[in-house]
């Protein structure tokens, strides 16, 4: 089946729209019947490019998107199915694109995932082996013929034909949490994504912010803004953080209380603001755009494609109406006073705080023992060739460097240390999605997803610590591979000394040859 969604979001002459369609829980359950009847009418439509899978919504149990994906695709509609990282090792999701290959579904919708929330007895452990970037670079190994050693020499295969997107954020508050969206984005580009879909939001200058972040970093793959059909219900939740990543204003909440009292409990409202925003995305370049919203039909969304359609010539006089900054919130440009949307003039940043202790310190051992041209480095090496003799040094070794991580890191001892890619925090214990490339598209207001409230985000505090020091924009070209658990509680000093952690392959630092 040719991938008309791919040809949809490449063509310059076609606006493309998905609809995402929850499956819910169970096999036979209403929401599944409910999901093929969508997918019958849409794919009957000829309106629909992509019908768009969730996988476990709110980290909930569900059927399995990919699974689902092969009832899209038998009735001739394409579907996008939502790849995540919570509750697969990077095995796994190799095992189910092979799976996706054979049944011919290309395209994904690659990210990390909501943290896993109920399950069968109790909260589902988490698994977040690898991050969105890992899976977008073994999805381009896979396109050109990912290669394996084997007993008689390395095995090609043949190439698979994956059309891979991701999600991104402009709608996040602070500087430092918008920002890392941003590194984050330039990273999951670089590593093959092929399409950008936005979280869910309402301001209409966060999204042009999006469009001027494209332009500046020269982005050329389709962007596609998320039209969510927001009932009041879930317009409150959003607005108290009940929906990871979704951000709704209170001027928005109380606009959507008003309208929830008419006689059709806000449903016309509900679907013109949604043509609207269909039209104002249209008119600001972007490539097509992402309907969803839990209930909403064919009926709703081609109403939003048809109005919108009517208005989009005219969008500048609808954008006005989705003004809802967040009180205080950080915008990347210059605000545009005669449109409401951004001059390409970059804002004013704020001024660094003063530096951690911890940092400090962390910072100024780093550079004495484990840079290559450190003091201590020499020294360091050879206790650390000695040390993988085992032996009572060896164990006492081991000993000493256990209570000193755990101490001043909560290090988790993975073997495959990040604490330099991270400022010194640990993304092992101290990121509960164990993110080491950037943060997930969770974090409010610079809270963690898991602990709101509780934890600030890991990687806001790490670029609150790099820009003291004025290096914040190393984040954004610092892949960091996932953890290699062949290293997994072993000596992580030892591990870098000796060459064999991606630290100290970074670091020019190479394994023993033979004899050496
Ligand atoms: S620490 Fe940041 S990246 Fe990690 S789960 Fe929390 S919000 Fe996401």
């Amino acid at each position: 089946m040719e991938n008309t969604y791919e040809k949809a979001l490449l063509s310059k002459d076609l606006f493309s729209v998905d609809w995402e369609v929850v499956p819910g829980r169970g096999a036979f359950e209403k929401a599944q019947e409910d999901f093929v009847l969508k997918a019958e009418q849409a794919a009957k439509s000829g309106k629909i490019h992509a019908l768009t899978i969730t996988d476990n919504p709110g980290g909930n149990p569900s059927v399995s998107a990919e699974i689902m994906s092969l009832e899209v695709s038998r009735l001739g509609l394409q579907p996008l199915v939502y790849f995540t990282c919570k509750d697969k090792s990077r095995n796994e999701l190799e095992n189910l694109l092979y799976g996706l290959e054979r049944i011919k579904v290309a395209n994904l919708l690659v990210m990390s995932g909501d943290y896993p929330a109920a399950g069968f007895q109790g909260r589902s452990r988490p698994v977040y082996d690898v991050d969105p970037i890992h899976v977008l670079q073994l999805i381009r190994k896979m396109n050109e013929g990912l290669e394996y050693p084997s007993m008689k020499g390395t095995v090609t295969m043949k190439p698979t034909g994956f059309f891979p997107g991701v999600v991104a954020s402009p709608f996040k508050k602070l500087e430092s949490e918008q920002l890392l969206q941003y590194y984050k984005l330039k990273k999951k580009i670089d590593a093959g994504a092929q399409f950008v879909i936005t979280q869910t939001g309402y301001d209409a200058r966060k999204f042009h912010e999006l469009l001027l972040v494209k332009k500046k970093y020269g982005f050329e793959v389709p962007f596609i803004g998320n039209i969510y059909l927001l009932p009041f219900g879930a317009g409150r939740a959003m607005s108290k953080n009940m929906v990871p990543g979704c951000v709704v204003t209170q001027k928005l909440v109380d606009c959507l209380d008003q309208e929830r009292k008419a006689d059709d409990k806000g449903k016309g409202s509900r679907l013109l603001r949604g043509a609207k925003m269909y039209a104002f995305l249209k008119g600001m370049g972007y490539d097509g755009v992402h309907i969803s919203g839990l209930g909403v039909n064919l009926d709703d969304v081609l109403y939003v494609i048809e109005k919108g359609e009517e208005l989009a010539p005219n969008w500048r006089d609808v954008v006005a109406e989705f003004d809802y900054p967040q009180k205080g919130g950080f915008y990347y440009f210059k605000k545009d006073e005669q449109t409401g949307l951004n001059r390409e003039e970059e804002s004013d940043r704020l001024a660094p705080a003063r530096s951690s202790l911890s940092y400090t310190f962390s910072r100024a051992m780093h550079n004495l023992m484990f840079e290559p041209d450190g003091a201590l480095f020499g020294f360091m090496k050879k206790i650390c060739e000695k040390a993988d003799d085992g032996g009572g040094f060896g164990a006492l070794f081991r000993f000493v460097e256990r209570m000193l991580k755990a101490m001043f890191f909560e290090c988790m001892d993975c073997g495959d240390c990040a604490l330099s890619d991270t400022a010194y925090l640990c993304p092992m214990s101290q990121c509960p999605k164990n993110q080491r490339n950037g943060p997930c598209g969770g974090s409010f207001e610079g809270w963690c997803e898991v602990y709101p409230g509780e934890k600030q985000c890991l990687w806001v505090q790490a670029y609150d610590r790099l820009k003291r020091a004025g290096e914040q924009e190393m984040i954004e070209g610092n892949v960091v591979p996932p953890p290699n658990w062949d290293l997994f509680h072993r000596s992580s000093w030892i591990n870098y000394f000796l060459g064999r952690d991606h630290a100290a392959a970074k670091a020019g630092i190479r394994p023993a040859e033979k004899g050496e």
